[in-house]
């Protein structure tokens, strides 16, 4: 973090804001934000101004956001850098799902069959000359399967953009054989806070944090930050928004702090980024258990098309899956050695279709603890 920024916001917000009056302390670092803390003291932070964005709800309590002028443009310029990093602005088309549920003319929803896109991309690349396009991690793996198995690789496809989701290594794999001239990029970002970072360009497992507008800790269940390589929460301090003003914010998200294995980044970086801390299983113990060996594990199953694991309480786990009938003891043996302990109920059930959740995201674990 930038003392000098840091101290600046922490300051402008002692002055101006009483919740965080009532909790700064000049030479004591500020608690952490919490977003069910955010939430209760909603009116406070956003200082009796109007809210103009709130969170959806769909997967975590909504927050209400407001930003200052200065902060907007900030964050377009953020943007424009990130677009300038990739080479500047091409037609592209998106699948993604709006909130306000209104599309522009190449956008579709991300809901939409395989099918269905298909005939969209088509008809985007005669009318706009689309050149790539952008969608959800699960739904560019859905696609790449598709022209696979047809043994059509798309060349076309200059750019592809991934959002919301994790990709996994394999998925990785299996999109960039897809779409083989495709320059594929993410960005890590927040309603709360803008862009975060980008993923490195180079080296797929690194990314890079965009400087300028936040600062960034990685902090351990004690609140101290994590050396290279462990997992924490991201915890954001956004230096210009006076309007709302986050400080040490606690996102929700699990990282690794590091280097960028690129070796061409001297800036902060993630080593690895894991997405929600609500995507980790609650142990019995208070920690939280990262999924992604559990999504190796249950991969090498062919019979099994997809699969959704939910976390109801702690000792209950309920897993949903798509392929063929018979699977059920299969998948609770691997669950239970994933977890390392047999919980009380693991309840399996066959189904036609896992739905994505109302943000139009699809997370394969999901903890309601
Ligand atoms: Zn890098």
């Amino acid at each position: 973090m930038d003392a000098e920024r840091f101290n600046r916001i922490a300051n402008y917000a002692f002055q101006t804001n009483s919740y965080y009056r009532n909790r700064l302390e000049p030479g004591v670092l500020p608690p952490i934000l919490t977003r069910d803390l955010l939430r209760e003291h909603n009116d406070d932070i956003l200082n009796g101004r109007p809210a103009m964005l709130t969170t959806s709800g769909s997967t975590t309590v909504p927050v209400r956001l407001g930003f200052s002028p200065s902060r907007i443009h900030a964050e377009r310029r953020q943007e424009a850098r990130v677009l300038d990093m990739l080479g500047g602005r091409i037609p592209l088309a998106e699948m993604v799902l709006e909130q306000t549920g209104r599309y522009a003319p190449n956008q579709l929803p991300v809901m939409a069959s395989v099918g269905e896109q298909i005939r969209f991309l088509s008809e985007m690349r005669k009318q706009r000359a689309i050149q790539g396009f952008n969608t959800y991690a699960t739904n560019a793996k859905s696609l790449a399967s598709y022209f696979l198995e047809r043994g059509r690789p798309q060349s076309w496809v200059k750019r592809l953009g991934i959002f919301s989701e994790t990709l996994h290594e394999a998925d990785e794999a299996l999109v960039a054989r897809a779409f083989p001239k495709a320059l594929i990029w993410s960005t890590y970002s927040a309603k709360e806070c803008g862009l975060i970072a980008l993923r490195c360009l180079d080296q797929g497992e690194g990314w890079h944090v965009l400087d300028g507008i936040l600062g960034i800790e990685i902090l351990d269940n004690q609140g101290t930050p994590c050396s290279p390589g462990q997992v924490g929460r991201v915890v954001v301090t956004d230096y210009l928004n006076s309007y709302c003003p986050l400080i040490r914010y606690d996102i929700g998200d699990l990282a690794s702090p590091g280097v960028c294995p690129c070796g061409g980044y001297s800036g902060k970086a993630f080593t690895a980024l894991y997405g929600k801390v609500r995507e980790a299983f609650l142990m019995p113990d208070g920690s939280r258990k990262l999924t992604y060996d559990l999504t190796l594990q249950f991969r090498t199953l062919s019979a099994l098309h997809q699969f959704q694991v939910v976390q109801r309480s702690v000792r209950h786990f309920e897993i949903l899956y798509r392929g063929e009938p018979g699977l059920g003891s299969t998948l609770e043996a691997r669950f239970v050695s994933f977890l390392g302990y047999t919980p009380a109920s693991i309840e399996v059930r066959r189904v036609n279709s896992i739905p994505r959740r109302a943000n139009g995201k699809f997370f394969i674990t999901w903890s309601e603890v």
